[in-house]
């Protein structure tokens, strides 16, 4: 298979419960919920979409092999000998929605070469098994099918979409996260109330557009 790529980088992962935490990212390009493109945003089924998925114009973005993909995406990894948490490179597959492409052949040639690999899918499309962190972030006026994770993050506020859905699943944690726009002051304030009356829930950040990195 080809995978599409947006873009490969280095960073730190900015919100949820990993946040800080060193990753490389692996954008894939195109979504489900929207094709990418601004004059198709009022009618996509999830049109708060802050992220450029469309093409493969990014740095490192191309089609790649699942070996020429792990290869590249390894050679951003800065490990170190002796360094045992920088032994494990830290994968986060993303989007665009990354369960339209990921797949067992290249879970395994990952995990061939000792990542750990992360997946931030919107859970409307099944997965392939063996990936070791699921986050979902839920989108209105959707099912997911993935109702179980390591992790269920919304971006709140959404209508038709409430964090009370999505409580009683099988998830280890809960995120609240702020929609981002002109209104983030009334929704880091809302999140935050939110959070302080139902603790299942936790406040997540983009803590990456606060430090002015991706
Ligand atoms: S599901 Fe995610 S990647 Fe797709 S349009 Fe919505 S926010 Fe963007």
């Amino acid at each position: 298979m080809a995978y599409k790529i947006k873009e490969l980088f280095y960073s730190f992962q900015g919100e949820g419960a990993h946040a800080g935490r060193p990753a490389i990212f692996c954008r894939f390009a195109g979504c489900n919920l929207w094709t990418g493109r601004e004059e198709d945003r009022a009618t996509a089924i999830c049109q708060f979409c802050d992220t450029d998925f469309w093409g493969m114009d990014g740095t490192y973005g191309g089609k790649y092999s699942a070996d020429g993909l792990a290869d590249q995406i390894m050679a951003l990894w800065p490990g170190r000998p002796g360094e045992a948490e920088m032994a494990s490179p830290y994968i986060i597959m993303t989007g665009g929605e990354p369960a339209l492409q990921i797949d067992d052949e290249l879970i395994q040639v990952l995990h061939q070469r000792g990542a750990i690999i992360a997946i931030e899918t919107n859970g409307t499309l099944e997965l392939p098994a063996g990936i070791d962190w699921i986050c979902v972030s839920p989108k209105a006026n959707t099912d997911i099918v993935v109702r179980s994770g390591d992790e269920l993050k919304l971006v709140f506020p959404q209508i038709n979409c409430h964090p009370e859905q999505f409580a009683h699943l099988d998830f280890k944690h809960f995120s609240l996260q702020p929609m981002d726009g002109p209104m983030i002051k009334q929704h880091t304030a809302s999140v935050i109330a939110y959070c302080l009356e139902h603790p299942q829930w936790r406040v997540s950040l983009q803590t990456h557009k606060y430090a002015g990195v991706r």
